[in-house]
Order: C-alpha cells, then sequence, then structure tokens
C-alpha cells in the first residue's frame, strides 16, 4: 500500500483516494493506514462542487457529483444529454495521504530525533542526528 501512495504522491502533490481503490490494494493495510492517521478521511465543504475519477463520462470526462439521499449522482458538465450515474461514498475521493504521518513514523521507528524541516520543497530534511564519528547526519527525504 505503502508504494501504491507514494507513487500516487509522485503524480500529483496532495493525491485524494476512493475507499473502494485503496480497498482493492489491501484492506489490511488500508485499515492499518487509517488507525495510524496517514489516511485520513477528509470530506469537502458542503456546498463545493465534487468531482470523481471514477466512473467517467463516455467521452472520457471526470465527472460532478450531487448528493441523492444515501447515494451520490456523478454527472458530465460538458455533455448533460448523457445519463447520470449513481455512485456510491466508496466511490468518492474523501481519503487523504498524510506524508508527514507516515515520515513521523519513519522517524520514530529509527530512533532519530529532530523535527521536519522543508529545504526547498518538496524535498526535506527528516532528523539531524549527532554522531562522535562525523557531528552530525541529516536524513532527507523527497515528498
Ligand atoms: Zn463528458
Amino acid at each position: 500500500m505503502i508504494g501504491f501512495l507514494l507513487k500516487e504522491l509522485e503524480k500529483a502533490p496532495n493525491p485524494v483516494f476512493r475507499k473502494r481503490e485503496l480497498l482493492a490494494v489491501s484492506p489490511e493495510d488500508f485499515e492499518d493506514l487509517k488507525c495510524r492517521k496517514i489516511l485520513t478521511y477528509c470530506r469537502p465543504p458542503e456546498d463545493d462542487m465534487e468531482g470523481v475519477r471514477w466512473p467517467r463520462c463516455q467521452h472520457g470526462c471526470t465527472l460532478t457529483v450531487q448528493r441523492l439521499g444515501e447515494l451520490y449522482e456523478a454527472f458530465c458538465l460538458n455533455h448533460p444529454e448523457e445519463d447520470a450515474i449513481l455512485v456510491g461514498e466508496d466511490d468518492l475521493n474523501r481519503w487523504c495521504f498524510s506524508i508527514d504521518a507516515l515520515l513521523k513514523e519513519i522517524i520514530q521507528a529509527n530512533g532519530i530525533q529532530g523535527g521536519q524541516k522543508k529545504i526547498a520543497p518538496p524535498a526535506r530534511i527528516l532528523a539531524t542526528r549527532s554522531t562522535e564519528a562525523t557531528g552530525s547526519a541529516s536524513f532527507s527525504s523527497r515528498e
């Protein structure tokens, strides 16, 4: 799952996922990362127009959703003549990947100290550890 999330992070700086696609990768990892707050539920403001990446319009456009009771109606703004498609909450882009939470766990797991510092984004220093031999060592990562 982490590999999948990192690949998506390379494509977009703040990827948001559908629960359905995350469960398809690994239901166990989804639950684990949810408990660790590496995957967090994020809901758009009520009056925001919300889009879905999948399904798509017959012409390939992304669809806009509108709540319809327990379900959502997905329709194309460019092709109003196309039928709307009913989708469920699991099809909506509602799960955010927190790279900060993941990096925090990496720092803790490796017993290194020091706060994360963003340097020339997207690169960042994860932590610095003083050592007798070298003075200090920095650990860095690109988002
Ligand atoms: Zn369309």
